[in-house]
């Protein structure tokens, strides 16, 4: 745990008793703060206080009483519209703040000098984060990784001089830590998400911008122009800007070229890791991670035989153009998390002989965005509601088949790629769409494909990396 040592005797209120809540209020007792914790949903509260967690109505507390108010990032600060209790602490001039806040305050007294790695982006966050954190683990470092990615940044372990932190932030969580101050802060990409939450893209990108503009060094993607204009901003402000790109030559910094990742210095190009045969590192998207990885472990003083080796042994994120199984030519990827066509571009960009099972519960837009990869696509498996729309969208351009069923689905595809003869063929989940028509989320679908796949005969799970 990170003891909040900051507030000790000081009295704090909190709302929002999630994971992160929760852990936040234990951080605060271990340092004596007198704490005062809220959650709309009655069944939070009581978990809560079954913890040992003071709670009580935020409405009817004196809030002149509190130095700081902790909100979790799940709860509206701005948009649609503030939420109550941001209002009543705003109201009496009360500061503002979340867990990550709490945590950069703790790092600075107990170890500025501790290395604190941060990514932000619209996508590619947890892949990043889980690629950095593993680079410096396999190099032997002492690595805590949490934030956004799962486990809540106050349960990891207090900061020491050469303990790295690798910290994955969603905007909810900077917007709440007006202090952010990474070694190394990464912006990975911009594109309209979240914007119900944030308002304008704008807005959006500004909140996105803070994690960087705090950085002793910000690693940034520029391949969109939101994030080129940040890194322009920032470097005309003097900052230590370091620009990535995953298609295009730049004159100083790192970019892929194919799959070799290179470093210009003045235009001069120099080969420092490469990606050729890391099945968990497929795709363009994931050059532009592991890019943003290898920029920050340089900084951080990694040599490149050591990155190279973490490169090679990181086992990907499960759900996410996850490798799960091979037959002879036929690939089973898992990419269950694609729960719209956006997401679902990467994966279908990736590969040229598809066999692609999609279908779940339909979202705006459908398939259509998804047009320009169809020629990748040997035949489609449409499963759950979102069968009949996207049947009406493959049209004539696309074979396809209503399975039905995910297991139907796998089953009717594994066959089908088995006779292929043109290359590796791969059998893909990539839903398009959300699984809660006929499963609990998308975690559990993926683990279903996975079942089905490696219960076909003769597929050898693929637990590693290549
Ligand atoms: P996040 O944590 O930002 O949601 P993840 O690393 O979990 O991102 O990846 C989720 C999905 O986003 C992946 O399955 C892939 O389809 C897509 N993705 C991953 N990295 C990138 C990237 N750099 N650019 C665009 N899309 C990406």
């Amino acid at each position: 745990m990170v003891p909040a040592a900051s507030f000790a005797g000081k009295r704090v209120s909190l709302f929002g008793l999630g994971g992160s809540g929760i852990a936040t209020a234990h951080a605060l007792i271990a340092v004596g703060a007198e704490i005062l914790a809220w959650d709309d949903n009655p069944d939070s509260v009581a978990k809560a206080a079954a913890a040992g967690i003071a709670t009580g109505d935020l409405r009817a507390a004196d809030w002149s009483r509190f130095a700081a108010f902790v909100l979790s990032p799940g709860v509206p600060l701005t948009h649609p519209k503030p939420h109550w209790a941001v209002e009543l602490a705003r109201g009496a001039g009360v500061e503002v703040i979340g867990d990550i806040e709490l945590f950069c305050r703790e790092r600075i007294q107990r170890a500025p000098s501790a290395p604190f790695i941060a990514i932000t982006g619209t996508n590619g966050k947890s892949t990043t984060t889980a690629l950095t954190a593993h680079i410096l683990r396999s190099a032997g470092r002492d690595t805590q990784m949490g934030g956004n990615i799962g486990r809540a940044v106050m349960t990891l372990d207090p900061p020491e001089p050469e303990r790295h932190y690798v910290v994955e932030c969603s905007s909810y969580q900077i917007d709440l830590a007006p202090s952010i101050n990474p070694t190394a802060g990464i912006l990975l990409n911009l594109t309209p998400d979240h914007l119900d939450r944030h308002g304008t893209m704008a807005h959006y990108a500004s909140i996105k911008e803070r994690l960087v503009a705090g950085s002793d060094t910000a690693i940034i993607g520029v391949d969109d122009s939101w994030c080129a204009q940040i890194a322009d901003r920032l470097e005309r402000a003097g900052r230590q800007v370091i620009r990535i790109s995953k298609r295009l030559p730049l004159t100083d910094g790192y970019f892929a070229d194919g799959t070799n990742l290179m470093e210009a210095v003045h235009g001069r190009y120099s080969r420092v890791a490469f990606l050729e045969g890391i099945g968990s590192l497929r795709g363009q998207h994931n050059a532009q991670n592991a890019l943003a990885a290898v920029a920050a472990c340089l900084r951080i003083g990694l040599e490149l035989g050591e990155i190279q080796a973490g490169l090679e042994s990181f086992p990907g994120l499960a759900h996410r153009m996850e490798q799960v199984g091979r037959k002879d030519h036929v690939l089973f990827v898992n990419d269950s998390k694609a729960t719209n066509a956006d997401a679902a571009a990467p994966a279908l960009s990736s590969f040229n002989r598809i066999y692609w099972i999609a279908g779940g519960l339909p979202k705006e837009g459908g398939i259509e965005p998804l047009r320009g990869f169809f020629p990748r696509i040997a035949k489609a498996y449409l499963i759950g509601e979102a069968a009949p729309a996207f049947s009406a969208t493959l049209g004539e351009a696309v074979p396809y088949e209503i399975s039905g069923t995910l297991a139907a689905a796998v089953e009717h595809a594994a066959h089908d790629a088995a006779s292929d003869t043109g290359g590796e063929a791969v059998v893909l989940l990539s839903p398009a769409c959300a699984s809660f028509d006929q499963f609990k989320n998308f975690e559990v679908r993926g683990e279903a494909f996975r079942q089905a796949a490696t219960a076909i005969d003769g597929v050898k799970p693929i637990g590693g990396t290549r």
